[in-house]
Formats: C-alpha cells, sequence, structure tokens
C-alpha cells in the first residue's frame, strides 16, 4: 500500500529506518530488531541505501523478504548519483515486478572529490522524481528529504527550500527530515515551508542519542545542532554506559511529545538497526497514538 495514503488514515505515524546488514550475523540482529519493533505497528519501515550503489542487492534482498514474509509496508532507499538513467529504471522495474510501491528518492552523497568522476545519473533528488514520473506515473509513492537546518552544502535555508519545493513540484508525496535536536528548527522550517505553499506531510527525523560520541560525529557530518544544553547532560558518562543510553531516551521522549503536542504529522525513528531504545520511547509516548 502507498504511504501517502496511510498517512492520510493516521492522525500520527511512527516509522523506522533500517539499514542492509553486512554479514549474517547483522541479518539476524536486523530481523530480530524488526521482529521486536513490528507490534508497535509502524505506518512503513524503510531500507537506507548505499550512494555508490554498494549495497544494490542488500537493500534489495531485504525489501524483498520484508515485502513478502512480513505485513509491514516497506518503503527503500534509492539515491541517483552513481547510477546511470537505465540502472535506475532497472531497479525500480524490479521493484514494481515485486510488488513495492514506496520509494525515497536520494540523489546521495559521495566524496567530494569523486563526485564529477561518479556522477553518472540524476544531479538532484529534484531529477530522480521526475524520472520516476515520467516513467512509472503514479504507480510509486515517492518522500524525499528535507533539511531543518538546511543541507550543508546550500547557502541558507530559503535557497533550500526553493530546491525542496522543485522536489514536490516533481510529484513528491511526503518528506522525511534529518535528524535534528532542537525541535525550534523544525518549527521554523516548517512555518516557512507552508508559507512556499508546500503542503506534504513532513515526518521528523528522530535520532535518539544513545553513543554520544557517534550520534555528534553523524550530526557534525550532516549539519544537525545538538544543543549545549543536551551535550552537557552527557558530558559525566561514557559512550556506551547505561546511563548514556537512559539520557538519550530521556531527551528523546521530551523532544517527542513536544512534537506531538505541536501536531506533527509523524515522527521516523533513525533506529541504527537496534530496538531498545526506540521501543522505550515507543512506549513513553504510546498513550498519543
Ligand atoms: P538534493 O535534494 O538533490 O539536495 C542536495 C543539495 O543540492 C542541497 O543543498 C539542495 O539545496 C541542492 N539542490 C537540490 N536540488 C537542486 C537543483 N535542482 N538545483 C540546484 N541545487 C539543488 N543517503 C544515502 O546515501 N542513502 C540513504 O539511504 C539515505 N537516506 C536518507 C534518508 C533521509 C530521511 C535523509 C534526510 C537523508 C538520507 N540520506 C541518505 C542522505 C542524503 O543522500 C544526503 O543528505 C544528500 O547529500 C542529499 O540528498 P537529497 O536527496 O536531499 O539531495
Amino acid at each position: 500500500m502507498k504511504i501517502v495514503e496511510k498517512l492520510k488514515e493516521k492522525k500520527l505515524s511512527v516509522s523506522f529506518e533500517f539499514f542492509p546488514p553486512k554479514n549474517e550475523q547483522a541479518q539476524q540482529q536486523l530481523f530480530n530488531t524488526i521482529k521486536d519493533l513490528s507490534p508497535l505497528n509502524p505506518t512503513f519501515v524503510s531500507i537506507t541505501y548505499g550512494a555508490g550503489g554498494s549495497t544494490r542487492d542488500k537493500t534489495r534482498e531485504v525489501v524483498k523478504r520484508l515485502h513478502e514474509e512480513t505485513d509491514l509496508t516497506v518503503m527503500a532507499h534509492l539515491t541517483c548519483i552513481a547510477h546511470t538513467q537505465e540502472e535506475i529504471l532497472d531497479i525500480l522495474g524490479d521493484y514494481q515486478k515485486i510488488g513495492v510501491q514506496n520509494i525515497l528518492a536520494l540523489r546521495g552523497d559521495l566524496p567530494l572529490n569523486r563526485r564529477e568522476e561518479i556522477l553518472k545519473g540524476c544531479k538532484h533528488a529534484d531529477g530522480l522524481v521526475r524520472l520516476i514520473r515520467e516513467r512509472f506515473g503514479d504507480y510509486f509513492c515517492i518522500a524525499v528529504a528535507s533539511y531543518p537546518e538546511k543541507h550543508p552544502e546550500s547557502p541558507n535555508l530559503e535557497r533550500d527550500i526553493l530546491n525542496f519545493k522543485k522536489k514536490v513540484k516533481a510529484g513528491a508525496d511526503f518528506s522525511i527530515t534529518q535528524m535534528f535536536f532542537d525541535n525550534s528548527y523544525y518549527y521554523r522550517f516548517l512555518e516557512r515551508v507552508r508559507k512556499e505553499g508546500i503542503d506534504i506531510p513532513i515526518l521528523a527525523g528522530i535520532m535518539p542519542i544513545t553513543n554520544f560520541s557517534q550520534i555528534s560525529k553523524f550530526s557534525q557530518m550532516c549539519g544537525a545542532t545538538i544543543p549545549e544544553k543536551i551535550v552537557k547532560k552527557f558530558e559525566n558518562y561514557t559512550d556506551d554506559s547505561e546511563e548514556t543510553k537512559k539520557i538519550g531516551i530521556e531527551v528523546a521522549t521530551k523532544q517527542c511529545i513536544d512534537l506531538i503536542e505541536s501536531g506533527v504529522d509523524g515522527l521516523h525513528f533513525y533506529t541504527l538497526n537496534k530496538s531498545d531504545a526506540t521501543s522505550i520511547i515507543y512506549n513513553n509516548i504510546k498513550s498519543y497514538f
């Protein structure tokens, strides 16, 4: 089923993101995590894609398995930067053949010094959205990424929002944001986006901080600010301690409650293929569903 149709039926959506496993053991962990999180009745689950095309088969394999062996609605991430148009159409055609209807259309990130060498297909995600609509009509529900604190390559938020608008005009049905830790960025972004006439659902990307060094490295790479008052909470604890996890869960629970009470369309959890933090946070907010 198309996610956009499910979103219309839900007052508040919850969804989970996973990455394709690298080996048998990681595969087992992923499927255990999915089994743990399935009873939370997510609107959808999504599987990431390696921008260099490295996870092409793995992403497809996990998407296919979840689509065929579970009741979950699955969304496949797809990046365009390193694929020719023919390769992209092949991948999409395969998904259509097995009945997968949801795609997160992305440009992808590649090392700056290799970008021109690798760039084969669409330069930006709006081109990928256009290609999908041109070749597959309304078959796919298409999601795109958005950035409450602007994309790192963008000179400013206004320009980034105009580029986001291009993806929506090309045919995107809904969006998922980059992770953020300070809701005021999301609220400001939403206000500006709505003023621009963009009215698709925008799900908030939530990254529970369960290992401070790891998440602060991710957040620096993608330009997401961790407010000083949150940083301070983790100061006296080692990265992988139970205390760190407990604080991370508290912080994310508070963030989610504030978003829900402000009327967010949905919460999309970056799970890192683990279920415990996401399950506890969901349990803390389940009265809202
Ligand atoms: P775009 O929308 O193309 O934007 C990239 C930059 O170009 C922005 O600065 C934008 O302002 C600018 N821009 C956009 N369109 C135009 C245009 N027409 N003309 C000029 N400038 C333009 N990466 C992966 O490799 N695999 C994944 O599975 C993955 N999943 C993700 C899931 C989510 C929810 C999010 C938020 C990100 C994900 N990413 C993933 C990361 C993503 O690939 C990077 O953030 C990438 O740098 C940008 O992708 P995009 O689709 O937003 O690109």
